[in-house]
């Protein structure tokens, strides 16, 4: 598991998703960008975590080779497993975004 608390992010951008019901968090850590989809129904659930690298690079979490979006942009599976986490971090860091 990941310790989300512990990770350094950085760029932190929330917003109402255009293409589905629910939010968007773009967020960057060490330099490297990710894009966070929440749905919204009676509650909010996390949906993915996908790269969106400026350059291919090696996703330090997922250790997969990415491309630059939007061409690799695609899920990163250690993120995916922290979904619950990642939501709750954001919901407690940011209340007025959710
Ligand atoms: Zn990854």
């Amino acid at each position: 598991m990941l310790a989300i608390r512990e990770l350094p992010f950085e760029a932190i951008t929330i917003y109402s998703s255009k293409s589905f019901h629910g939010l968007e968090v773009l967020f960057r850590i060490n330099n490297y960008d990710y894009q966070f989809l929440i749905g919204k129904a009676n509650h909010l659930f996390p949906i993915n975590v996908k790269h969106k690298f400026k350059e291919k690079a090696v996703c330090p979490f997922c250790q997969k080779k990415i491309y630059a979006a939007p061409l690799g942009q695609q899920l990163c599976l250690e993120f995916q497993k922290n979904l619950p986490a990642l939501l709750q971090y954001f919901q407690e860091e940011y209340p007025d975004a959710f």
